[in-house]
C-alpha cells in the first residue's frame, strides 16, 4: 500500500521549494525504517544542488538533517523499534574498504548514494502526487518532509529525553564541524586552532574546540557571526588583512590546526602561512577554482587535507555530541531557528543571507491517517 505525506518538493534549479503531496510506494524493506520526521536542518549542500550544474537531479525531496521517531520498520535486521527516537546521517554503503575500515565519509559509493543516485531499490519507488516519479531519496533521507524512508544504517538511536527537533544538524552541518576537531585533529587542551568562516560548520567547530579545552579564533567578515564565535569562546578576528601574523601574535607563534569552511585561496593561504610546523589545515568546502600555494607553505611537516562529514562515524558521534550537549559544553540549539516546512523558501533565504545561522524545518504532519 502506497504511503502518502506532504514534502517539500524543488522542481527547478532556480525555482521555489513547495510543499505537496507525494507518495511511497511501499514499506520498507528488511534493511529500512519509516521514521516520522519532527525537524530536519537546512544544509549548505542542500542549497548547492542549485548551482550542481543539473548533476543533482530534479524534481526531488531535499533535506538531510532530518530527525524523528521510527513508526514502522522492516524487521529484525534494523536492530530498530517502533517508537525509538533517530537522527538521520549520510548514507554509506557499509561493504567497501573505507566503510569496513570505519570511515564511512569515504564510501566508494558516497556521491551514488547521497548526490545522485540512491540505492537502487529505492529509485522507483518515491513519486509525486501525479505518479511521476522523483529524484531518488537525498542523503539516504528526503528529509524536508513528514515521512521519510530510511536505511537503518544511517539513522542513529538518541536518548528520548534530549529535544528531539532540533537533533538533526547533528546528522551533518554540526558533525562536520565537531568532527573535525575532534576526530580529525584530535584537540587537546592547550591547542590553538583557527577557523575560517564562522557558519553553522565553523560554529560547531568553535563550540567543539572549547569544550575541548582549546585555544579558538574565528575569522569572518561579519561582525555579527563573529560576535556569535565570541559567545562560544572564540577569539574574534575581525577584517581580511594580516591574519596570519594576527594569529602568530595571539598565538605564541601559530597555530597547530586550522579549519576552513569558505573554500577562499586567499583564506587557504592566510590559514597555511597561521600553522606552526607538522600543524594541519582541514578544509570542508569543495574548492570552485584552483589553489595556488605559496612557496615553503607546506614545509615542515605542514599538512592540508580535505575533510568529509568531520571524519565522523555518526552512531558513535552524534551521542558524544549530544552527551556534550546535556552537559552544557556544546549548545547547539542556540543556532537554530525554527520554521514551519511551509515556510521553507523564507528559511532559504535567512540561509543565505546569514540572518540564520542554522533554520530547522518542523513539517506540519497535516497528513491524517498514520501511514
Ligand atoms: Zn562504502
Ligand atoms: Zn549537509
Amino acid at each position: 500500500m502506497a504511503i502518502r505525506f506532504d514534502a517539500a518538493v524543488l522542481r527547478s534549479y532556480e525555482g521555489r521549494f513547495a510543499v505537496e503531496q507525494v507518495a511511497l510506494e511501499e514499506g520498507p524493506a528488511p534493511d529500512e525504517v519509516l521514521v516520522r520526521i519532527a525537524g530536519c536542518g537546512m544544509c549548505r549542500t542542500d542549497l548547492a544542488v542549485r548551482g550542481s550544474a543539473g548533476r543533482s537531479p530534479l524534481p526531488a525531496v531535499l533535506g538531510h538533517e532530518g530527525s524523528g521517531v521510527v513508526v514502522e520498520t522492516g524487521g529484525p535486521d534494523t536492530r530498530l523499534a517502533v517508537g525509538d527516537h533517530v537522527v538521520l546521517s549520510f548514507d554509506s554503503c557499509g561493504h567497501c574498504r573505507a566503510c569496513i575500515s570505519g570511515a564511512p565519509a569515504y564510501c566508494d559509493s558516497f556521491a551514488e548514494l547521497n548526490l545522485f543516485g540512491g540505492r537502487t531499490t529505492n529509485a522507483a519507488r518515491f513519486a509525486d502526487a501525479a505518479g511521476i516519479p522523483l529524484a531518488p531519496r537525498w542523503f539516504g533521507q528526503s528529509s524536508f518532509a513528514e515521512y521519510a524512508m530510511v536505511p537503518a544504517r544511517n539513522a542513529v538511536r538518541v536518548d528520548p529525553t534530549l529535544p528531539l527537533e532540533l537533533l538533526g544538524p547533528l546528522g551533518c552541518g554540526f558533525l562536520t564541524g565537531a568532527g573535525a576537531v575532534l576526530n580529525t585533529f584530535g584537540v587537546v587542551p592547550g591547542d590553538a586552532l583557527a577557523v575560517f568562516g564562522a557558519g553553522a560548520v565553523g560554529l560547531a567547530a568553535v563550540m567543539a574546540a572549547t569544550a575541548a579545552g582549546a585555544v579558538v579564533l574565528a575569522v569572518d567578515r561579519h561582525p555579527e557571526r563573529l560576535a556569535t564565535a565570541e559567545r562560544f569562546g572564540a577569539v574574534p578576528l575581525y577584517g581580511t588583512g594580516g591574519l596570519a601574523d594576527r594569529i602568530k601574535r595571539l598565538t605564541d607563534g601559530g597555530v597547530r590546526y586550522a579549519l576552513d569552511t569558505t573554500a577562499s585561496p586567499d583564506l587557504i593561504n592566510e590559514a597555511l602561512r597561521a600553522l606552526r610546523p607538522t600543524g594541519h589545515l582541514g578544509l570542508v568546502a569543495r574548492l570552485r577554482q584552483s589553489l595556488p600555494l605559496e612557496p615553503g607553505t607546506l614545509d615542515r611537516g605542514r599538512k592540508l587535507s580535505h575533510l568529509c562529514e568531520g571524519d565522523a562515524v555518526p552512531g558513535v558521534l552524534i551521542p558524544r555530541l549530544t552527551a556534550l550537549w546535556q552537559a552544557g559544553r556544546f549548545p547547539f540549539d542556540q543556532l537554530i531557528r525554527t520554521y514551519p516546512l511551509d515556510e521553507i523558501n523564507e528559511a532559504e533565504r535567512d540561509c543565505e543571507t546569514g540572518r540564520v545561522v542554522k533554520p530547522v524545518l518542523l513539517p506540519p504532519h497535516r497528513t491524517k491517517e498514520h501511514p
